[in-house]
């Protein structure tokens, strides 16, 4: 009988990082890997930094070189959309008719962006960032236009305002809550970040919402506010956050919340199926189950243990969440995992207006997350902080006479 392949679904980092590992661990059957995008796996990150502002060549942007995928015999299929996963009769169906028949499968279709819905929102110069052609696109427009509205002060949208303001365009951004980033920050972090966006002359319109775009002859001109403002902008970029891509794993009657559930093996509830990447929502050995976040390193990490567990091994997804940004001048990394509410404080160690500090955020005198702005190489120490689960002392956390590292030594 001939071996089933294994096969990959979806050819982002997660997927192209699931081949690589496969073929790392050992595996060297069938490997087909299958992507609707027409460019081969890449990283999504340089799109809203270095490649938007053209500091960065396509090419940096490639999780593989052209040859990779054929040298480590990876049937790559680019262009192609699986409509449907049969788990019954392990057979994966793409939109070109043809049908694939797995013996293991990793599931890794990422997110897309949400999308609004107003009146106007369809107009040409309303933009969205998640592929290469959008990044283009946007390039282009920030080099012909003077006025941006962004929709949005997330990440992406905020990278984006900084990527506008380098390129000498006036930048308003509307976002619905009283400052951009509270979600994932809380106030005290996301005010550092509002303040870093002001003093690059930036208008941000906090509580407020896009009712409809006004649009003219050569498309969008800009919006009106719920409050009844009416602003003019001569393109508008949207980001309003992503939405895990769910349709083929619910389909396939895999088990599904906020993401694919998976144990901390990222196997579903399928044992032939694991999943890896902004998809999966997965127990973690130390922050707990149903965690899900749409991180460039989990896209990264994570499909070597989805390799492992489709090969019969027993690792475990550990790895604590990591983020990083890039937006003028502010660099930073994030690790850890704090939501708005739940956390007790915020302490600072080092110059947070000078924006070079590292902040921790506490739960239960515990450091549950911690941020690097403009300090680098102290990642290890921040994950053995939070990893320790030991309470700290404050005033060893703030004094930078004392090492990191040995914040926890008596
Ligand atoms: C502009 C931008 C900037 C970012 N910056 C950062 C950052 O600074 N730091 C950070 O940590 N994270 C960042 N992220 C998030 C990070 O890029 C994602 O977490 C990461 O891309 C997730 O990888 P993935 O492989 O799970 O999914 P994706 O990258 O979304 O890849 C999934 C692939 O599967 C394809 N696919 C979906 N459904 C099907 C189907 N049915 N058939 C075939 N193919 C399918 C999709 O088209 C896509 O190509 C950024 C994201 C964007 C968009």
């Amino acid at each position: 009988m001939t071996e089933q392949p294994f096969v990959i679904v979806g050819a982002g980092l997660a997927g192209a990082k699931g081949a690589e590992a496969l073929r790392d661990q050992g595996y060297t059957g069938p490997l087909v890997l299958i992507g609707d995008e027409p460019d081969r796996p890449y990283e999504r990150p340089p799109l809203s930094k270095d490649y938007l502002l053209g500091k960065a060549e396509r090419d940096a942007a490639f999780v593989h070189d052209e040859g990779w995928y054929a040298e480590h015999d990876v049937d790559l299929r680019l262009g192609t959309r699986v409509i449907e996963i049969d788990p019954r009769t392990h057979t994966v169906v793409q939109d070109d008719g043809g049908t694939v028949r797995y013996g293991k499968l990793l599931l890794a279709t990422g997110s897309s962006p949400r999308r609004l819905t107003l009146p106007g929102a369809d107009a040409d110069g309303v933009h969205y960032l998640r592929k290469l052609p959008d990044s283009d696109a946007i390039k282009a427009t920030l080099a012909s236009i003077q006025r941006l509205l962004v929709v949005g002060g997330g990440w992406i949208g905020l990278e984006i305002t900084a990527a506008a303001r380098e390129a000498g365009v006036e930048v308003t951004v509307v976002e619905s809550q009283e400052l951009p980033l509270i979600g994932p920050l809380g106030p005290e972090l996301a005010t550092v970040f509002a303040t870093l966006h002001t003093e690059h002359g930036v208008r941000m319109r906090m509580r407020s919402g896009v009712e409809r775009f006004t649009v003219g002859a050569d498309g969008v001109s800009g919006a009106v506010l719920a409050d009844g403002t009416r602003l003019e902008a001569d393109a508008v970029v949207v980001g309003i956050g992503a939405a895990p891509n769910l349709q083929l794993a619910a389909g396939a009657g895999l088990r599904v919340r906020s993401g694919v559930v998976t144990d901390a093996r990222l196997q579903s509830s399928d044992p032939d199926i694991v999943v890896a990447g902004d998809i999966a929502e997965a127990d973690h050995p130390l922050l707990g189950p149903g965690i899900r976040v749409e991180h460039w390193a989990n896209a990264l990490n994570q499909p070597a243990v989805a390799a492992s567990t489709m090969l019969g091994g027993d690792a475990v997804y550990d790895e604590l969440p990591y983020f990083f940004t890039d937006q003028y001048d502010l660099g930073m990394e994030f690790h850890g995992l704090v939501r708005q509410d739940d956390y007790d404080d915020v302490v600072y160690r080092g110059d947070v207006e000078a924006r070079e500090f590292v902040s921790f955020w506490l739960r239960d005198g515990r450091v549950v997350a911690g941020m690097n702005v403009n300090v680098w190489d102290v990642g290890e120490p921040i994950k053995a902080l939070i990893r320790s689960g030991e309470p700290v002392d404050v005033a060893r956390l703030t004094d930078t006479g004392v090492p990191l590292e040995d914040v926890l030594g008596s």
